[in-house]
């Protein structure tokens, strides 16, 4: 089989590298990849939106099956462009259609759908120009802390959570009147705070049927203890202790087939990843957000754990048979240390010459995220650098791998935390 990968990041390396250990993958085609999928199979320059450009490169290379890593293309509408077209029809896009894209494109509709499947998730109200003054009012009757959300993609940065009334206004105005986040804050949900610990939890679905994945915890403050600005994120660690069975199997029941049904119900086509950002409030999950797509770094812990063969469930999913599947989870406990530039996540410096990478163990793989070849070199060329997973019988076992690697690892302004899934070692 013939696979385009969209995308650049730690999570198109794992991916890519998955995928290319599965005896049904011929050639991989990455576009545009990083220095790390050009290990895995042929980098193509060539962007993840660029339809048309993507169509005549599937069928001069026999492409048999497409996989986009991020939302982007999804929330562009690269499936419906697949299924819209008589040539590019036979070939399978992992992903939602550009309505199912809309869980995570627009938090309203996220909302109303989970509203409409009784999904638990936090109360809210959503507001635009039209009822910009009702929105003020509301929000100063509000219990603290406020959390407001721009309604389309604002690149991570559309949700502020604010401990008092007059910020909170001026931020709704910043956001509705000043267009902060450009359309994607034309409509801002108001939503209510909600107190407990985050996990991801991740299923594969062909819309009909579904498949739970390891689940995981990814940290996004740049520094220790969860301090200073949010980032793409810094690490991550699968299993989550307590995400035990009866939790996930609260999490199955309430949300997970909840939503595959409402998917199912509504006609919506949905065949690829489900991202779950949940929050466990005194032993009872809430979603936060859904994603279209896997998580960055998430994607690093995840798929070193799960023992399938990646192909044979895409197949599986696009054949509709996923039901027919079981998947196998490694028991060990995997930890991903993310080396990010200095500066990030504000200005930061590129071109920096990485060494000590050392080579992929059964215990320990170094994907690349932010980087480039120049010839037989490996440099900087992002904010979130390189991603060090270690696998191993307990988490702080793991967690000591990476950073033991993190330090032999060298690169100008390289910056990490050593403290991943501090809560549970
Ligand atoms: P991402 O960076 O994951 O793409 P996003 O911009 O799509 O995020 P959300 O995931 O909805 O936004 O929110 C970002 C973060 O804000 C969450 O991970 C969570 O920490 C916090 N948050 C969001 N909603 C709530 C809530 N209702 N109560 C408490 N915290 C919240």
């Amino acid at each position: 089989m013939n696979i385009l990968l969209l995308g650049s990041g730690g999570r198109e390396h794992a991916l890519a590298l998955k995928m290319s250990q599965s005896p049904l993958c011929e050639q991989l085609f990455i576009a545009p990849g990083n220095a790390g999928t050009a290990l895995c199979g042929t980098n193509v320059n060539m962007g993840v939106s660029e339809f048309e450009k993507i169509k005549a490169f599937c069928l001069s290379n026999a492409v048999d099956l497409v996989v986009p890593g991020s939302e982007e293309a999804l929330v562009n509408g690269i499936f419906d462009f697949f299924r819209a077209d008589a040539a590019l029809q036979h070939i399978p896009v992992m992903g939602p259609s550009k309505e199912g894209a809309q869980l995570e494109g627009s938090k309203s509709y996220g909302k109303l759908f989970m509203q409409r499947h009784q999904i638990p998730t936090a109360g809210y109200r959503e507001f635009n120009a039209d009822n910009y003054e009702e929105g003020v009012a509301y929000l100063q009757q509000h219990t603290l802390p406020i959390v407001l959300k721009a309604d389309g993609l604002a690149a991570g940065k559309g949700v502020v959570i604010l401990d008092n009334h007059a910020d909170a206004v001026a931020e709704f105005e910043q956001m509705i009147k000043a267009a902060k986040f450009g359309d994607a804050s034309k409509t801002v949900v108001v939503e209510e705070f909600l107190t407990g610990i985050e996990l991801s939890v991740f299923a594969l679905t062909d819309g009909h049927t579904y498949k739970i994945l390891p689940e995981a915890k990814d940290y996004k403050r740049i520094g220790e203890g969860d301090l200073g600005l949010n980032t793409g994120g810094m690490g991550a660690v699968s299993p989550v202790p307590f995400a035990d069975a009866a939790f996930m199997a609260k999490i199955e029941d309430r949300i997970i087939r909840p939503t595959i049904n409402g998917l199912s119900q509504e006609g919506i086509p949905y065949n690829g990843f489900v991202f779950f950002g949940l929050i466990n409030v005194a032993g009872e999950p809430f979603v936060i957000e859904y994603n279209c797509r896997m998580g960055d770094p998430e994607t690093e812990v995840v798929m070193p754990r799960l023992q399938n063969d990646l192909l044979e469930l895409f197949s599986a999913v696009a054949a509709g048979t996923l039901g027919e599947q079981t998947i196998y989870t490694d028991p060990r406990a995997a930890a991903t240390v993310m080396l990010v530039s200095k500066g990030y996540p504000e200005a930061y410096e590129k071109n920096k010459v990485i060494t000590g990478i050392p080579a992929p163990t059964r215990d320990q793989i170094v994907f690349h995220a932010g980087t480039r070849h120049e010839g037989e070199t490996v440099l900087t060329n992002g904010g979130r650098v390189l991603a060090i997973t270690s696998l191993a019988a307990d988490l702080s076992l793991s967690l000591a791998h990476s950073v033991q690697t993190a330090e032999q690892i060298a690169f100008d302004g390289k910056v990490y935390r050593r403290d991943i899934g501090y809560e549970f070692i």
